[in-house]
């Protein structure tokens, strides 16, 4: 971690005054990446998040400091998608952030940028940032994992690989969907307790206990090659980014499902991503040390060591809910629960270690969810499941209404921030997904 970064400089401002708002998701020392396009017939660009406009990468190739990249990076930047800048690595990934940033800073480029390089993000269709090819979800959050399996398992929570395997399995790329996309309610086989709790037989039909997850996503950079492994030293240099990510579930065709080869079609049927990616450059003040582990608790196997490494984020997730009727009432999205990544059992790097600890080959745009992101209190839950102990506590909304699981209608919305002393605040935007009949 470099403090002396000139890019992460609290001090720097930015041509575009909405970046320069307390409290704005996208100062200058942010710079997440997207791609977006302007109208249905475009092709699509990368853009980079500044303030409430977006830098338009493909014109604004033209800048004398995108001319002085190499040109493997200037081709990259002009793409669709990210997957060619993640193949390319971390040098290249700096390369490029130091020269949007370098056109976006007053005082540090010669002129402001033109205003047909900043489109508004408000008259722009985003798209999903990158191809993902393969989609892991994990199972990092102990908080999670415990207030999940007490429900199954109250006298013994935790599975008794759970401290020494980052569990988790491998998920669904071609359902992953952008922020924004409506969420249709899946159907499925459910069993007791969807159609009537004691069920000797399934019925088939709508999911009943829908319900989301609040997760962090991992975008990988360029991986490794069939066979070869990730140290855990050079795990951090494979991810390029983070986003929020929601990971719909369907807990009545989950329960039935799931033994013994884990969740299938409970799951499947869509994951949302915020659609700016943030980049590893733009979280480095923001590292620190996970949470030491409990007296008792088994130390990580040494392909799994981090000791002395600034392994986890500190960062600050919300989960929102506008019901239809909020939302005809001109209501706000009402709070449903806060919680830390630095809270997790197992950091992104562990992950990224251990997915390729068997040789199985990463690659660039490949997708790690978190798992559900849960602290150890009741209002840091982080989906319906835990909130509500499945349906037994609903929880009564501002306006009055009633929820166990989501209804459709129902729109949630996750958020994230990053906050430390000396230096400048970001967000992570907005990851939003309403349910449809
Ligand atoms: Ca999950």
């Amino acid at each position: 971690m470099n403090h002396d970064d000139p890019t992460l400089d609290p001090s720097r401002r930015s041509w575009v005054p909405s970046a320069n708002q307390v409290g704005a998701d996208f100062p200058v020392q942010n710079l997440p990446y997207g791609v977006f396009r302007r109208a249905p017939t475009d092709t699509p660009s990368l853009g980079v998040a500044i303030g409430d406009r977006i830098l338009d990468l493909r014109v604004a190739l033209e800048h004398v400091a995108m001319t002085r990249l190499p040109s493997a990076v200037r081709e990259a930047c002009g793409s669709s998608t990210l997957n060619p800048l993640l193949a390319l690595g971390a040098d290249a990934w700096h390369a490029a952030r130091e020269a949007v940033s370098t056109i976006l800073t007053e005082g540090v480029g010669s002129d402001p940028p033109p205003e047909g390089w900043l489109p508004s993000q408000a008259e722009v269709t985003s798209l999903l940032p990158m191809t993902v090819g393969d989609y892991t979800d994990f199972y990092a959050s102990i908080h999670h994992a415990t207030n999940v399996g007490r429900m199954f398992r109250p006298d013994n929570p935790l599975l008794p690989n759970y401290k020494y395997v980052p569990i988790g399995y491998h998920g669904r790329a071609s359902s992953v969907v952008v922020s924004g996309t409506p969420v249709a309610r899946p159907s499925g086989q459910r069993k007791g307790g969807a159609g009537g709790a004691g069920e000797e037989t399934p019925t088939f039909g709508p999911c009943q206990l829908l319900d989301y997850e609040c997760e962090v996503g991992l975008v990988i950079g360029p991986g490794n090659n069939l066979g070869e492994t990730i140290p855990i030293g050079k795990a951090e240099e494979q991810i390029f980014g983070y986003c929020l990510l929601n990971d719909w579930s369907a807990r009545d065709i989950q329960a039935w499902e799931y033994q013994p080869l884990g969740p299938f079609l409970s799951k499947s049927f869509a994951t949302t991503l915020s659609p700016w990616v943030v980049t590893s450059h733009a979280l480095a003040p923001f590292r620190a040390a996970l949470p030491a582990r409990p007296p008792g608790d088994p130390a990580p196997l040494p392909y799994l060591d981090e000791s002395g490494l600034s392994g986890g984020i500190k960062l600050d997730l919300e989960v929102h809910l506008l019901t239809a009727a909020m939302r005809q009432s001109g209501l706000s999205p009402h709070r449903l629960s806060r919680a830390s990544f630095l809270e997790m059992y197992w950091s992104p790097g562990q992950m990224v270690t251990h997915h390729a600890s068997n040789g199985c080959n990463l690659r660039p745009g490949d997708l790690l969810g978190s798992g559900t992101v849960s602290g150890t209190t009741d209002d840091a839950r982080g989906c319906l499941l835990e909130l509500t102990s499945r349906g037994r506590h609903p929880i009564t909304l501002p306006n009055a209404e009633v929820r166990r699981f989501l209804e459709d209608g129902d729109e949630v919305i996750l958020t994230g921030h990053c906050h430390r002393d000396g230096f400048a605040s970001i967000g992570f935007g907005e990851c939003r997904g309403r349910i449809s009949g």
